[in-house]
């Protein structure tokens, strides 16, 4: 699974990468961009 944002209309799409056409499905548009996993910083400071 990874996270997309359609590039046209700027909606966030999950998309399963075993799909090979990765499309938005609120416009068709076939243009996403990768959008990375919020990355959670837990190292601990003292
Ligand atoms: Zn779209």
């Amino acid at each position: 699974m990874g996270t997309y944002r359609c590039l046209k209309c700027g909606k966030t799409v999950s998309v399963d990468l075993r799909f090979e056409k990765v499309r938005c499905p609120f416009c068709g548009y076939k243009i996403l961009v990768k959008m990375r996993p919020p990355i959670i910083k837990s190292f601990k400071a003292r």
